[in-house]
């Protein structure tokens, strides 16, 4: 659907057909939060919302990019642009930088997006471009890069070039994400394995967007390395804060704001592999854990918000709900809640009646299940000549 729409506006802004549209999954994380940048494991799921790019390549001039998100402006960007601009275009020159730096010159393109994850909501609308971008330019320079390399195109565009210093879970969810599966990837080593997971799972947005440049993260990942700088004073070689134990960082030296953050890690860490293991052995995810996971994202890691913590306590005390937390990076943006299939419309209209009359902001939810990551749904590539 979203590839259609990206091919017309493609049609409708620069007079022609693209070469090839891809398209990649925003994702919905079911445990796991805060941890990816400090080596630990997370479970996401690629959720069936998506952004599909559309691109042609070009020889000469201005390369330009419009999406419908951004009313379907069209502008202009530089390929090998050095420093970033503040615009969106910038996740898509961070992506032909990434392949340049790779040995894949791009003159330049002309690029069209169309995408039904919301924007700066925890859903990871940054990766699903960058990663569907990714895919999209390199099959139009006739190098096709495989989803793996894709995802890791994706994040270093994002960490180096637009200058978030986000972990690697969005891109790999978004490139990698199966149907029916959640993918339990393990960020010290980047190994994955794919863990059978049908439910459904209900995303309630909170109505509050932001933008991970603006939000306290960075302050966060700050906190986490001078945790682990204090930890290497009673363990020397560990290499990442998710390997240490409890006892570890209430005994290292650091400053009590960074103790409460390393002990957010330590028990999302040990919740995470518990979740993994409860659902290899067919139990099912224990949705326990997700509210256990919320109150230690609001305690410890301090990213919650009031509504946040509304929707969240409020879902799970709710029939027929296993459990609800906060989704994505907080101070704004999701909850997710997991519960029987049957009950959650139930749940979606009533959260949104009652946070509606609290808050007097319009509710979006979405029920989703575990979908597919990157694809490509169109290309022209070789038929041209
Ligand atoms: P999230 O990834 O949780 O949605 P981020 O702050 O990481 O939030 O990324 C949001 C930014 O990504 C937007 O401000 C915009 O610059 C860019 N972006 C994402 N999707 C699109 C899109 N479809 N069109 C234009 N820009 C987009
Ligand atoms: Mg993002």
């Amino acid at each position: 659907m979203v590839s259609a729409d990206a091919a017309l506006l493609f049609r409708r802004s620069f007079g022609d057909d693209p070469d090839v549209v891809a398209s990649s999954a925003g994702r919905a994380n079911l445990i796991g939060e805060h941890v990816d940048y400090v080596g630990g494991p997370v479970l996401p799921i690629a959720i069936d919302t998506r952004t599909a790019v559309a691109v042609r390549l070009r020889t000469s001039g201005e390369s330009r990019a419009v999406s419908l998100q951004d009313a379907g402006l069209v502008r202009t960007f530089d390929t090998s642009l050095r420093a970033r601009t503040g615009a969106w275009t910038d996740y898509i020159a961070g992506i032909t930088r990434a392949l340049e730096v790779n040995g894949v010159e791009i003159a330049a393109i002309d690029v069209a997006v169309a995408s039904d994850v919301p924007v700066g909501s925890g859903l990871s609308s940054s990766a699903a471009l960058m990663v569907a971008a990714a895919s999209a330019i390199s099959h139009a320079t006739e190098q096709p890069t495989q989803p793996l390399v894709c995802a890791g195109l994706a994040l270093r565009a994002e960490r180096e070039f637009v200058g978030v210093p986000c972990g690697m879970m969005d891109q790999w969810a978004s490139a990698l994400g199966r149907e029916g599966h959640a993918l339990h990837l393990e960020c010290a080593t980047g190994a994955t394995q794919q863990v059978p997971f049908s439910d459904a799972v209900l995303i309630v947005h909170s109505g509050v967007e932001r933008n991970l440049g603006d939000s306290p993260y960075s302050a966060r990942v700050s906190d986490c390395a001078e945790a682990l700088l204090g930890l290497r004073q009673v363990v020397p070689h560990i290499d990442f804060l998710a390997q240490a134990s409890e006892a570890q960082v209430r005994s290292a030296p650091m400053s009590e704001r960074a103790r409460k953050r390393a002990l957010h890690v330590v028990g999302e860490t040990a919740r995470v592999r518990e979740a993994v293991a409860a659902m290899l052995a067919g139990k099912g995810f224990p949705g326990e854990l997700l509210t256990a996971t919320h109150a230690s994202l609001r305690d410890l890691f301090e990213c919650s918000t009031p509504d946040l913590d509304w929707l969240a306590e409020t879902a799970a005390a709710m029939d027929g709900v296993r459990g609800a937390r906060l989704t994505g990076a907080g101070w704004g943006g999701c909850v997710m809640v997991l519960g029987d299939a049957a009950a959650l419309p139930g749940v979606a209209t009533r959260l949104a009646r009652d946070y509606g009359r609290r808050t007097g902001r319009v509710v979006r939810s979405w029920i989703s299940k575990a979908s597919g990551g990157l694809a490509l749904d169109l290309t022209h590539v070789g038929n041209r000549h």
